[in-house]
Order: C-alpha cells, then sequence, then structure tokens
C-alpha cells in the first residue's frame, strides 16, 4: 500500500500521555505528528490514541469537532492502535460509561474500565503476546513482554472474528488485554511508558505497512 511513501503516523493529542507515544516513534524513525486538528487528522495515514482518561477524550474531542471525524476514519479502515484509556476510545461497548461518554468505537469488544481497581492497585507483569515477533530496535529483549497496567481497563467480552493476543489471569479468569481486529489493535497496558518498542514495531509493521484495505 505504501511502497515508495513512509506513511505519516499521527498521536492524538488531546490530553494524556501523547508526547511519550510521539517520542517512541521518533525513537523508531518513524515520520510521525500530533493529532490536533482536522487538518492533521486528514493529513495521517494511521493513528495512535493515548492512554490518559477515556472520559476526558470523549469529551475534548467533540469540543474540537474531532469525534465524527475520526469515528470515521476508523470506520473506513485507518490502522489505528489504543493504549489503556485508547483501548476503551477504540471500543464499540463500554461497560458503565460515565454520563455522556462515548467511544469512536471500530472493535466489537465490551470493555471494562478500572477493571483492576484503582491507581494504588497499578501493576507490572510479563505477558506472553502471541504473534509479536517483533523484536523493534532492543535486540536483547526477551519474548515476554513487560506490561506496565496503570487504572488499566480489561476486555469483557468480546466478537469472535478480534484476535486475542495476550491475558491477564485474575482469580481464576483469564482477562484480555491485548487485541486486534483487522486494521485496529489495543492494549490495556502503556508500551509508552517503557523503553521497549516492540509493541509499536508490531503495529507500525503490520499492521501501517501491511494495512488491510
Ligand atoms: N481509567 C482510565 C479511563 O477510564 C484509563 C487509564 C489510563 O489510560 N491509564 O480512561
Amino acid at each position: 500500500m505504501f511502497s515508495n511513501i513512509r506513511p505519516l503516523i499521527g498521536v492524538l493529542a488531546l490530553q494524556g500521555d501523547f508526547r511519550e507515544h510521539l517520542e517512541t516513534l521518533e525513537f523508531m524513525g518513524e515520520n510521525c505528528c500530533l493529532v490536533k486538528d482536522i487538518n492533521s487528522l486528514n493529513q495521517i495515514d494511521a493513528l495512535i490514541i493515548p492512554g490518559g482518561e477515556s472520559t476526558t477524550l470523549s469529551k475534548l474531542s467533540k469540543a474540537f469537532d474531532l469525534f465524527e471525524p475520526i469515528r470515521n476514519r476508523i470506520q473506513s479502515g485507518l490502522p489505528t492502535y489504543g493504549s489503556c484509556a485508547g483501548m476503551i476510545m477504540l471500543a464499540d461497548e463500554i461497560l458503565e460509561p460515565a454520563s455522556g461518554q462515548e467511544s469512536f468505537g471500530g472493535i466489537p469488544m465490551l470493555v471494562r474500565r478500572n477493571a483492576f481497581g484503582s491507581q494504588v492497585e497499578s501493576f507490572e507483569q510479563d505477558l506472553d503476546i502471541a504473534g509479536l515477533t517483533y523484536f523493534g530496535n532492543d535486540k536483547s529483549a526477551s519474548t515476554k513482554y513487560r506490561g506496565v497496567f496503570i487504572r488499566a481497563p480489561w476486555v469483557e467480552k468480546v466478537a469472535p472474528e478480534v484476535e486475542i493476543m495476550a491475558s491477564v489471569e485474575k482469580t481464576g479468569v483469564s482477562h484480555p488485554v491485548m487485541v486486534r481486529y483487522k486494521n485496529l489493535l489495543a492494549t490495556s497496558f502503556h508500551p509508552e511508558i517503557t523503553a521497549d518498542s516492540r509493541i509499536h514495531g508490531f503495529f507500525v509493521d503490520e499492521l501501517v505497512k501491511k494495512a488491510r484495505v
């Protein structure tokens, strides 16, 4: 699809840790920019929705007239990756949303916000990620991936066509924390705040450069 040009990857810069996502993409040498308005949204070939607060992302994207345009671009196949609050924004359904809270949608799944508990119950855990063969710039990285979870959601229910790439077990029940559906990727953890760029590498190589249109 992008044989001669380098795709431009935008990071939604309304709220949350968008700078960390941008820095990871810059470190990887990708062509990237912040998305704050309709002009920048119209130029990008892929989008990252950062972690932060999904209720605020929902409100601000409406206030900046970006809600419908982003929803439409995702529906038309824009490769998009959402981390944490970004995962919530990519879910077709949110369990017990805050009043007026809406998601862009795109992945047929139901997510539970703050599923692992409050801020003090934030944690790190080694994950086995199915299909993560991309080792990025860190040649010493192991096949395990250390996930950082901060007031993280989990996937409560998922349509059979959604690929579950990683799960976390809690009281004997396995909860998906990384899913892929067509050109959409979502993690309930935050790769942007670690030095391990494999998740971004996977997104760029597998979902952006080989976009399934
Ligand atoms: N709990 C937040 C929300 O509901 C997500 C937290 C995060 O992105 N670290 O949006």
